[in-house]
């Protein structure tokens, strides 16, 4: 089977040199484990912080392991009494063609109801992110204006359409026309290019009460952009900071915290593991509202298997994605 393993840890932008292309021989099954044929990969932002040897909510990636990564497949043989050859599983087996698993981890996932990529993006961890993010970090209120950074992307996507189910007003901001287009396809009420136009300005202009809920996926000087915009009561979740990810010296911090104060804001951080135990009434919210239409779940499905993994990881950082990124092995 063929796997990418760690080579060598990047600094700044991941390239060749980061990654190896392994062929290794399958393990015999041992008792209580099954063998998974991955079918699809999830490409995530936060590969790129598993990368660098520091403390972090997980251990990073060690020199030499299997790439860690989200991954839909099927069982294909298997001495677990809860799996069984033929079933649909997603779980956490790695950048790899087969992977052994215990099933730690592992869940069912149902294809009738949508296809793998949907059960890595808007049935998976980005859209249990966008749920618990909105509802439980950014307490989301009806009639809420809402704004949301990335807002194209997997989590972004799925949040802005959960918040407009709940009578919000929501503004994505994403870079170019294309994107922007899509937001106002999908329902959100103002889309901002923030490649072509002036964030701050058109932030002002879009929400000229202010904003109550900020959910930032990229920080940097957007969400410098959203601070100085905030109406009394702002909650800002701070669920990422692409933008910062890559960059090999640490950025200036916010310039605008003081706006916390003037509006009596709160700016929080979370995990979407931290609602490791709610994931069903979050799957159970974001089911329903596929099923009634209410929510457009959008994948980009990049082809190339498991050797065009660098490659496709990068297209993350490029904005080369609209929904969720995943890259199809076979
Ligand atoms: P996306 O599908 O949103 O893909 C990333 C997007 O980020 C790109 O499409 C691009 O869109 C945008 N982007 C890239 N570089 C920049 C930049 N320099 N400035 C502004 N935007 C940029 O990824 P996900 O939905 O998977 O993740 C979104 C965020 O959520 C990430 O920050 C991720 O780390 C975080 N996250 C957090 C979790 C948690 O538990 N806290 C769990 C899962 C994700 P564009 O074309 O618009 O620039």
């Amino acid at each position: 089977t063929q796997q990418i393993t760690l080579a060598q840890r990047p600094a700044g932008i991941p390239d060749d040199s980061t990654w190896s292309l392994e062929t290794v021989e399958l393990p015999e099954l041992g008792d209580g484990q099954f063998l998974v044929e991955v079918d699809h990969i999830s490409l995530d932002p936060a590969m790129r912080g598993w990368l660098n040897d520091v403390r972090s909510y997980v251990p990073p990636v060690q020199i030499g392991e299997v790439m860690r990564a989200g991954a839909t497949g099927t069982v294909v043989e298997s001495r677990h009494p809860d799996f069984a050859v033929g079933d649909h599983v997603t779980g956490t087996f790695g950048v790899t063609e087969y992977a052994v698993s215990d099933g730690a981890g592992v869940a069912h996932i149902n294809l009738d109801l949508a296809p793998a990529p949907t059960w890595l993006g808007a049935l998976g961890m980005p859209g249990l992110t966008a749920y618990f993010g909105l509802m439980d970090v950014g307490k989301l209120q009806d009639g809420d204006t809402v704004v949301i950074s990335a807002a194209a992307g997997a989590v972004g996507s799925v949040a802005g359409q959960i918040a407009k189910a709940r009578g919000c007003r929501v503004i994505g901001i994403a870079g170019g026309p294309e994107k922007t287009d899509w937001l106002r396809q999908i329902g959100f009420d103002e889309a901002i290019d923030y490649k072509n136009e002036n964030v701050l300005k058109r932030l002002r202009e879009a929400a000229p009460k202010g904003i109550d809920v900020y959910f930032d996926n990229v920080g940097g000087e957007i969400l410098d952009a959203a601070l100085a915009n905030l109406r009394r009561g702002a909650r800002i979740v701070i669920c990422g900071a692409i933008s910062q990810y890559n960059e090999e010296t640490l950025p200036p911090g916010p310039s605008r915290y003081m706006s916390l104060l003037v509006f009596r804001a709160t700016m929080q951080g979370f995990l979407v593991f931290d609602f490791l135990d709610r994931y069903p009434e979050g799957l159970e919210a974001i089911g329903e509202m596929i099923r009634n239409g209410r929510l457009i779940a959008r994948e980009t499905v990049a082809s190339g298997g498991v050797p065009a993994f660098g490659d496709t990881l990068l297209k993350l950082f490029r904005g080369e994605n609209t929904g969720k990124l995943v890259l199809k092995v076979r």
